[in-house]
């Protein structure tokens, strides 16, 4: 009979102090002051309804409610990282609901509007270019002006014209394209911001895979498409009319706005487009000038060189 009379000693020894956590852990929930303030503002609940719910009590007290022990969300501490709990009374019984806390809402915001501004290749410099930098330029009235016209017109509703910023090297011109994308991103507008050397680059080296099509789909609907440096790749026949071309096309009948930036005025650009390997292609040359017209207003940007 020992293993029983063993047995049944340990299970009264175990139950007594089950019974004894039961009672301080009651108490310790119903003394807790929130959990005494929900309970005060239903007066209709049961002692019966507040037993069944203590366990559910127990884990609201223990949570951390809207972020108060949290410093961010990647800190929460619980259960589901980024929600708090919520107590709340449904046909007089206790429920236990999980809703987002703040932190964690700014931080899907944040990740959120990190990801409106799309680059390839642009320097750092650039991503954190701020309008209030450019406000500051004296030199550059006309440009500054049209920037602050845009980012006007874009809070009620997107220009269908860009600019094309033309003007020697080391001006800001890209400095401009960093500062309207991070504006417009306060906006939630996107922008897509490429270094157009590479772009071809890119381009040319996925010409044999499917990606191309992937690729040029999203330049062709990007809300606000930025070429950084036109005129500098080099040139090919191909990438002028089958992709380039048919970018603007889209865009123009789509009325879109895209940004250029160039070292060179639309009609030295022009030039540049018509000869390539294949020879000299005025016609070809002329229509996309044409269809950078239809997407954006040239606006020449003066000043010294701001390149150390
Ligand atoms: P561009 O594209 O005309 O060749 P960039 O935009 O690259 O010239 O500008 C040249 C350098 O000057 C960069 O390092 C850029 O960060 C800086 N820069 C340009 N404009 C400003 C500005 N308004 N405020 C601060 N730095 C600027
Ligand atoms: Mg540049």
């Amino acid at each position: 009979m020992e293993p029983i009379q063993k047995s049944l000693t340990k299970w009264m020894k175990e139950n007594k102090n089950f019974q004894e956590n039961y009672v301080r852990i009651r108490k310790e929930v119903l003394n807790d002051p929130e959990i005494r303030e929900f309970i005060s503002l239903h007066p209709d609940l049961s002692k019966q309804s507040i037993n069944r719910g203590l366990i559910k009590l127990y884990e609201y007290k223990t949570q951390s409610k809207q972020c108060q022990q949290c410093s961010s969300y990647p800190d929460c501490k619980n259960m589901i990282p980024g929600y708090s709990p919520v107590l709340h009374v449904e046909n007089g019984e206790i429920h236990l609901s999980y809703e987002k806390c703040h932190s964690r809402i700014m931080y899907e915001k944040e990740q959120a509007q990190q990801k409106l501004v799309q680059s390839v290749h642009v320097p750092k410099e650039i991503l954190q270019a701020s309008i209030k930098d450019i406000h500051d330029d004296g030199d550059r009235n006309n440009a500054v002006l049209e920037v602050f016209q845009f980012i006007r017109e874009a809070s009620t509703e997107l220009p269908k014209k860009g600019l094309y910023f033309y003007g020697p090297f080391g001006v800001g011109k890209t400095y401009f394209l960093g500062a309207v994308a991070n504006e417009l991103k306060k906006m939630n507008i996107s922008s897509m911001l490429i270094y157009m050397p590479e772009f071809v680059r890119e381009i040319k080296g996925s010409f044999k895979n499917d990606t191309t099509n992937e690729k040029i789909d999203y330049f062709k609907k990007a809300d606000v498409l930025m070429l950084d440096d036109i005129g500098a790749e080099m040139q090919s026949a191909w990438f002028r009319d089958e992709i380039l071309g048919s970018i603007l096309q889209y865009r123009m009948m789509e009325q879109l706005p895209v940004f250029f930036t160039s070292n060179y005025s639309l009609e030295q650009l022009e030039g540049l487009l018509a000869t390539t390997r294949d020879g000299v292609e005025s016609v070809k040359a002329g229509r996309i000038i044409e269809r950078i017209k239809q997407v954006s207003k040239p606006v020449e940007i003066f000043g010294e060189n701001r390149r150390r």
